[in-house]
């Protein structure tokens, strides 16, 4: 039996101070719990996903929807769902960093929008609607890869020293990919030239056609019946910068769109009354291979590895929501 002094003792001395020190304690835990989360929210401040307004150019409205909602809407027009997940994954990366630096430029689409469906503006945009209008038979399997594709690349996007990249991509490079540079006039650091030994599985990996060549020679007004053609300028890819048709000069691009060619990458047979074009890849040639990530997927590369492959020394980045 405990007697009365040391009763006493507990009640007035030892428990009062074993609460006071356990207060203390709780304090001290407050203190350094709060201290931790402002400067990790300094360090990462959180960001609500944001919402775009995408001018929709056929209908000529604006609709509004949550980013990732866009990005899942862009990679369905981009690319075939039949490709891997981590092709998918990459294309999805890059729809949301080209998109994000535009929404970083405030670039002033028609109506106001913050972006465009507009591919000769910005990239392709398709709601599930007119997707299952285009592809009745698409299985369920298919559009949850594609969700899940967005759904594992969420927010993540391409840096490269601390900004976002411009993350063009084409479908088919047809063996080597295009400067920026050679393309445009813009020497990019990470949109350089690369071999591609992944994109033969695209039919535009090598493709051919026959124009009369009365036709080739209309393409600069001339009538004469005999034609003479040249490639006089090509770049260290292969493709065709300039073309001399019957004397007078013609860029390789205007040559391309012109006759409707998938690229300008390209080599001539003329012939008494025809002229055979043999073409390589379809689209501009510059950064990521659509087929050739996929060619990548396949040979068990993830979307990182795909991505360093085409941009070169690039950065991945978070965006915090
Ligand atoms: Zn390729």
């Amino acid at each position: 039996m405990i007697n009365i002094k040391k009763r006493i003792n507990l009640f007035f001395y030892t428990y009062p101070r074993l609460c006071l020190l356990l207060i203390i304690l709780l304090a001290v835990l407050l203190l350094f719990f709060l201290l931790n989360n402002y400067s990790h929210q300094q360090k990462n401040p959180s960001m609500v996903e944001p919402t775009i307004h995408l001018y929709r150019h056929e209908s000529n409205t604006v609709s509004q929807m949550k980013f990732e909602d866009y990005v899942l809407g862009c990679m369905i027009a981009e690319m075939p769902l039949s490709f891997e997940l981590e092709a998918l994954k990459a294309q999805a990366i890059c729809a949301r960093t080209y998109a994000f630096r535009k929404l970083l430029d405030k670039k002033n689409y028609p109506c106001g929008a913050d972006l465009s469906d507009n591919i000769m503006e910005c990239q392709a945009f398709m709601v599930w609607e007119d997707y299952y209008d285009k592809h009745p038979h698409v299985s369920k399997d298919l559009i949850k890869r594609a969700q899940k594709a967005v759904q594992d690349t969420r927010g993540i996007i391409i840096l490269y020293q601390q900004e976002p990249i411009d993350a063009v991509y084409h479908s088919c490079c047809g063996g080597k990919t295009e400067s920026a540079f050679n393309s445009w006039g813009r020497d990019t650091a990470y949109l350089q030239s690369v071999s591609c030994s992944y994109c033969q599985s695209s039919c535009y990996y090598t493709s051919s056609y026959s124009f009369p060549n009365t036709r080739i020679t209309g393409l600069v007004g001339k009538s004469e019946p005999w034609l003479q053609l040249s490639i006089i300028k090509k770049t260290a890819s292969g493709r065709t910068v300039e073309l001399e048709i019957n004397g007078q000069r013609i860029s390789g691009n205007e040559f391309r769109h012109k006759l409707g060619l998938p690229s300008n990458y390209f080599e001539l047979k003329v012939g008494a009354t025809k002229t055979n074009i043999y073409c390589r890849g379809y689209g501009h040639g510059v950064g990521l291979c659509q087929f050739g990530a996929n060619g990548m997927a396949k040979s068990g590369k993830d979307a990182q590895a795909i991505l360093r492959h085409y941009y070169g020394k690039i950065d991945f980045y978070k965006l915090p929501y």
